[in-house]
């Protein structure tokens, strides 16, 4: 199968998932969209209400800044894949709770294991803490750094959630400067090798 045969068979796993109630209420799952070859991946929170009427993640007015920020950098939609910690809808855009993470967790570590990626970008905390637990992305945004997992190595780059940004100048400014960095970590050459990995995160502080 290829990859991008085997991301369809996911999706159509998500379409029908009962794992956790979030089903009964949502409109459509939102199973991720994008490149399979991708060598990013964007990781957003869950479906907000525009997601959930299209099947499609970041579609509202977050997912248009999105594109904008992706613009600044000189990536489009179809050079990337955007995926979501959970993948349907939380009434009235709560919180995903912990069981619900939990729930749709297999989904997102496949879509991980079969794009392989170079970079994640975690979009909020959510997908932030799924790499990193203790973290608080008001510390280490902007801040890319290698992280095992699931057998291999990404790395990881936490940025503030879109919607953080439309609310708030100051992160407004901080998402724009931080994306900036993205086509720089991307430039550099993979690491293949398994150990090293503190060292490797000592010299991406030189591109803080
Ligand atoms: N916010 C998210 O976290 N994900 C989406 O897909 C849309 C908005």
């Amino acid at each position: 199968m290829t990859k991008a045969e085997k991301l369809d068979e996911i999706a159509k796993r998500v379409t029908k998932c009962t794992r956790c109630d979030l089903y009964k209420r949502a409109t459509k799952a939102v199973p991720g969209d994008g490149n399979p070859e991708a060598e990013v991946i964007f990781l957003g929170e869950g479906p907000g209400y525009h997601e959930d009427l299209q099947g499609l993640p970041f579609v509202g007015a977050a997912g248009q800044l999105l594109d904008q920020l992706l613009q600044s950098i000189k990536l489009k939609r179809n050079d990337i894949f955007i995926g979501n910690v959970i993948k349907h809808r939380p009434p009235d855009n709560r919180d995903p709770l912990p069981e619900e993470i939990e729930a749709c967790r297999p989904f997102l570590d496949e879509q991980i294991q079969i794009i392989a990626p170079k970079m994640i970008i975690t979009l909020g905390r959510f997908s932030l803490n799924k790499f990193l637990p203790n973290e608080k992305i008001s510390q280490i945004h902007g801040r890319a750094r290698y992280v095992d997992f699931l057998g291999r190595r990404y790395m990881v780059m936490p940025m503030y959630h879109p919607a953080a940004a439309l609310r708030s100048g100051r992160i407004m400014e901080e998402i724009k400067e931080d994306f900036q960095k993205v086509s720089l970590l991307l430039e550099e050459k993979p690491k293949l090798e398994t150990e090293k990995a503190k060292e490797e995160n000592q010299q991406m502080k030189l591109i803080e």
